[in-house]
This record gives C-alpha cells, structure tokens and sequence, in this order.
C-alpha cells in the first residue's frame, strides 16, 4: 500500500471520481485474494469500471433514485400488461454493467482471457456498484445467483434455456433472474409458503396459484420461485423450485398480477412488488421437494453480495466523509484538523477495514469453495496467501457468510449513518448522497435474512457443519504467523480472546436450545471481532514485511477499541492513536516498520 497519501480535498464531493484509484484497501484485497492471472486481467477491468461507476453509473443512479420506475398492471381496457416502465436512465445503467460483463464474465472467457474469472470477480464488481447504487446490484446479483441455481440443480431442458440467457454476453438474448420466496405470512419462516404448484400433462411444467409478498425485480424472465406441490410434506421439506418466467413460451404474458410496487425507502433502482399467480406457467428446478436446498445456494451468493454491497456503501460513506472533512472549515481550520473529528474518521476507517477484510475473505473462501464444487481436479489455487481445502472450504464459507452478511448489514447502517453527521445540516439533505446511503444501507440488514435469522443459523452451523474444526485451525494460522514486534502484544491480546471464544462456544454447544438462542448474535460478534482481529493481523505482519506499517496501525486501533480493557474505558491513559497518525491511516501517508518504534507521530 506504499506510496503517495491521498489529498482527499482537491475533490468537491466522492462522485466524478474513480472508486478503484481512490480505494488503496479494496484494491489490496483484490490483489491479495484473486488468483494471479486473474488478478493480472482484472485489474485494468476494474480500474476502468470504477470509473464508470463513478461517472456515468453514479449520475444516473441519482436520476432513477428521485424518479424511479412505475408499474402498470391493467392496459385501458383492464387486460393484465404487468409492465414495469423502467426509467430510461436505469436501462442504460443495465447496459454499462452488463455490458462488462458483471454477469458473464463469470460464465464465459472474456476477451483476453481463455477460461471464465470466479465468482469473486463478480462480487468485486458488485462491491464497486454499490458506491452508488445498491439497488441496482439487487437484479444484478439475482441474476447469478439463479444462474448458479440452475447451473447446480437444474436438468432440463427449461433450465438449460433459462442457464444460457442468464449468463450469456449477448446482451440482446441476455435477461435477469429473481427470487420470489417472500410471502405474507413469513420472510424468515420460508417452511410457511403456501403458493401451491399444479401439476400439467407435461412433464416439469407446472402452474402456480398464491400470492409472493416482497418481489424485486417483478418482471425478471429468469424468476425463480418456491411452491409446494400437492401432497408435499409441510414446511421447508415440501417445498420445490420453479422457473416463472415473465414471458411463457408462446410469448403471451405469463398467468400472474403484478399487484402493485412497493412504496420503498430506499434501493429504488429495483422494482420490487407482489405477484399473484394465477396458474402462472413454471418449469421445475432439480428433484421435486428439493427447493429449498436448491435455493440456499443462491442464497448464499445473495448474502455475500449484501455484505459486499454494505462494504460499497460504507466505503462511498467513508469518502464522502474524508473529502468533505477536508474542505470543511469552523472555528478557523478544517474539521479533520480537530481531534475528535480525526478519531472519528478513523474509527470509520477501521470499521471499513475490518469489513473489507472479513468480507473479502469470506468471498475467497466461497469462491474457492465453488471451484471445488465445479471442479474438484481443476479447483484453482494460484492464490498466495493461506490455500485451503474443499471441506475446510464448506465449513467456513457456511460460517462466515451468514456472520458476513449479518455483520456488515448493521455496520453500513451505522457508517452511512455516521457519514451524515459529519457533513452537518447538509448531509440531512436530500441533494447530496448521504440520506440515499442510508436509506440503501438500511434495507442491507433486512433482505436475504435479518440479523437474527442470520444468527441463528450461525449456531446451527455450529451444530450441524461443526464449523467449528475448520475455524480454529484458521485463526490458530493467522495468529502463529505474527512475529513483528509491535504487532505481537496485539497477537497475545487476540489469542486470549480467542481461547475465550473457544470456551464459549464449546459451553454453547452444550446449553440448552433457548439459551444458546439467547446468546447467538453475541455469539456472532464475537466470531466476527476474533476472526477480523487475526485477518487484519495477517495482513499487517505481511505489509511489514514489505516495509509498510499503515495496517498495524489500523490493527492496533482495531485491537484496542473491541479488546481493550483500559481503567477507565481509556480515557486516562494518554492514548491517542487516531490523532497521531490520522495522516497514515485516513490519507495513506506512508510509514515505515520502524517508525512504529518512534514515539514522535508522523509529520502531518
Ligand atoms: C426492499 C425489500 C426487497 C425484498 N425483496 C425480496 C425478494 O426479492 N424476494 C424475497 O423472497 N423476499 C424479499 N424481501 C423480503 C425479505 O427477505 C424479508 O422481509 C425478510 O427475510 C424478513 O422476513 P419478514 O418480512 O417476513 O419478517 P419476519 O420473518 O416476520 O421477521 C420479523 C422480525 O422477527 C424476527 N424473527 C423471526 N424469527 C425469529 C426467531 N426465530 N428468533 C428471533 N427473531 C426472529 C426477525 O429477525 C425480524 O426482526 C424483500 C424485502 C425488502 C424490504
């Protein structure tokens, strides 16, 4: 990460900008996790996409964002059209992501390249969209997401039509998928769906009667919605997987009402309503009864996607913040000039870096995860850092996904949140972006699973993956691997918490259901606090080791203010970190190892 700090005050605002350029930490992330070739393709991809997102992509998402799209359910004489009238601005936004290949650079080789990227790549491009707009990444997401379902489950030929148009680069056959579970009844508790799926004279084509309550992307050709089969037991057991597209085969409009668009707070770029189907065609999706499995995969994916979509928000927070500290004066000097204001630029920094580094790890390890489920021969591992196994893989991607998703949800909450304030009255207002993050933010730990939910099936892969025996081993590497001097009190603080949480969830595992309940979101903070502690680790002693302190800094402050346990809460112990080195850590002033060892701050 060595080199020129970044004068966030030449920029009026964080639009109009390059989300790569001005991104040392995602940036480092990228190159660290992405296999080397892909990296080697990649990245000249993904500096030309942040600025398009920056540019073109961002301008517009404002546009849609205050105007939005309608929905026109009956034509004039009261025949069903279902027409969703997208904002012109949104279509051409589809066709600057789409067309790089956002989707279908996953499925096919691009030009340049002769095997498709991973999974990765997609969610990275995911990550830099949600700078400006995480409704938008909603449909684009969904639509891998139902493309990684099919691709695992579907065996027919519907499936197969429905796997190429969704991952093709040929934006003209090209369409979007969805994901209708949602009914009135029960979001969390999936095992209520009652929509019924009738059986026709032909095989796998069913049709579908009931109502899905929470719908985006409504008109989505690739939707893929539960229903449980006549007879099929209750619950999640009964229920099974269907295509329903917009559009049935003859091209007549498929049997279903889109009732109305929700009147949302935020994520405007995606319509998102409720359907009634009324013997709407559907194609089945891998074995009958099989659904809801099927659909745990996209879900997968969807949650990671959150988790990247909140770092996206909460890095666009952050920079909004930085620039504007910058060039905000009161009392006679800019705010980043005042101590508390520094302090709190960095605690936002360490959250942002915490994340990063959580999610981009979480991402890894899926991705990998995926490769094995595609490949087991040819599962890539040209990546340099800590390489892992297919069942280590599983293990952890069901651990830390859920905790990924759960936890970032509820951090991109607080840092759009936070990023208001610094702006004052302004960032109240609805002309600059900060009430649209935080209107987006607060949907992230909402949808794919609420925090709660999310928690709970932490403890469930606890019981039932043993996620456990792939955890320790992981920490105990990250933790065994620090030998920088100023990094190893940090190390001996993080290995006593995590020989705690060893014990707490040892003790957990054999408490009662309520209880371990009880305990499953403190549970999950304290996985996220231990495995974040040693990742960020990991990379400091590795940035040392390159002759670049930055991130042990970032580590310390980490360390410090979610272990620490200072008389006082601190406040007496001369501590200032933040104040100190606000240059290295907010502006990436570089910093050597040694100067780790120097009591004078750097010269800001
Ligand atoms: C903008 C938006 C778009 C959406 N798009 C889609 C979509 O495209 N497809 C789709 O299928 N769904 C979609 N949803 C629905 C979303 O996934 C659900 O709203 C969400 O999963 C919660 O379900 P619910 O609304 O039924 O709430 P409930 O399940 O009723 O939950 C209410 C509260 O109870 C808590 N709770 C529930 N069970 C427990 C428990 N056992 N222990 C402790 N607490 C519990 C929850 O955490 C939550 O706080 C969307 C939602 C929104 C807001």
């Amino acid at each position: 990460m060595t080199g020129e700090p970044i004068d966030f005050g030449q920029y009026e605002e964080g639009r109009h900008v390059n989300y790569w350029e001005l991104d040392p930490v995602f940036r480092d992330e990228i190159e660290r996790l992405y296999p080397a070739d892909e990296f080697a393709w990649a990245k000249d991809k993904l500096a030309e996409f942040g600025e398009v997102v920056g540019h073109d992509i961002a301008d517009n998402a404002d546009v849609v964002d205050e105007e939005g799209h309608t929905l026109q359910t009956y034509d004039k004489d009261g025949n069903v059209v279902n027409n969703v009238r997208y904002h012109p601005r949104q279509l051409e936004n589809d066709r600057l992501a789409y067309e790089r290949g956002v989707v279908s650079d996953a499925w096919n080789a691009p030009e340049g390249r002769e095997e498709p990227l991973g999974l990765q790549h997609t969610l990275a491009m995911q990550n830099l969209l949600c700078y400006v707009d995480a409704g938008f990444v909603c449909p684009v997401s969904m639509t891998t997401g139902a493309a990684i379902v099919l691709d695992k489950f579907g065996d027919n030929e519907f499936t197969e039509e429905y796997l190429e148009k969704l991952t093709t680069d040929d934006l003209a056959e090209f369409v979007e998928g969805a994901m209708f579970l949602t009914e009135k009844q029960g979001g969390s508790d999936v095992g209520a769906n009652e929509v019924r799926a009738e059986p026709t004279d032909e095989d796998e084509v069913y049709e579908l009667h009931g109502e899905k309550w929470f719908c985006s992307n409504i008109d989505a050709e690739g939707t893929l919605a539960l229903a449980r089969r006549p007879d099929a037991p209750e619950g999640t057991d009964g229920l099974s997987l269907f295509v329903v597209p917009h559009t049935k085969r003859d091209g007549t409009l498929n049997d279903q009402v889109y009732r109305r668009l929700k009147d949302k707070m935020g994520t405007i770029a995606v319509p998102t309503g409720e359907v009634e189907f009324e013997g709407a065609e559907a194609y089945l999706v891998g074995e009958p009864e099989d659904g809801f499995k099927a659909m745990t995969s996209m879900l997968n994916f969807e949650r990671l996607t959150n988790a990247g979509g909140s770092i996206g928000i909460m890095g666009r927070a952050l920079l909004e913040s930085k620039i504007y500290a910058a060039n905000r004066d009161a009392f006679g000097d800019s705010i980043d000039q005042y101590p508390l204001m520094r302090r709190d630029l960095v605690d936002m920094q360490t959250d942002y870096e915490a994340g990063t580094a959580f999610v981009h790890e979480a991402t890894r390890i899926y991705d990998r995860y995926e490769r094995y489920e595609a490949d087991p021969e040819d599962a890539r591992s040209d990546v340099e850092v800590h390489d892992i196994d297919e069942e280590t893989a599983f293990k952890l991607m069901r651990l830390l996904v859920p905790i990924a998703k759960y936890k970032l949800g509820r951090m991109a909450v607080d840092t759009a949140s936070y990023a208001m304030e610094v702006k004052g009255g302004n960032g109240y207002v609805r002309e600059f972006v900060n009430e649209r993050l935080l209107r987006d933010a607060q949907v992230t730990p909402i949808w794919e699973g609420t925090s709660n939910i999310l928690s709970l099936d932490v403890l469930r892969v606890l019981n039932k993956e043993a996620a456990h025996e792939a955890l320790f081993p992981f920490v105990r590497e990250r933790l065994d691997g620090v030998s920088h001097p100023h990094l190893e009190s940090l190390a001996d603080t993080v290995e006593s918490e995590f020989e705690s949480l060893q014990e707490a969830m040892v003790a957990l595992a054999t408490e009662d259901p309520d209880y371990a309940q009880h305990e499953a979101k403190e549970l999950a903070d304290y996985i996220f606090d231990v495995v974040t502690a040693a990742l960020l680790l990991d990379r400091a002693q590795d940035q040392l080791d390159d002759g670049d302190a930055r991130k042990a800094l970032v580590t310390e402050w980490f360390v410090e203010t979610r272990f620490g346990q200072a008389a006082a809460r601190g406040i007496t112990d001369g501590e200032k970190l933040p104040d100190d080195r606000f240059e290295e850590i907010v502006h990436f002033a570089p910093i050597e190892p040694d100067a780790l060892l120097d009591a004078a701050p750097a010269d800001d």
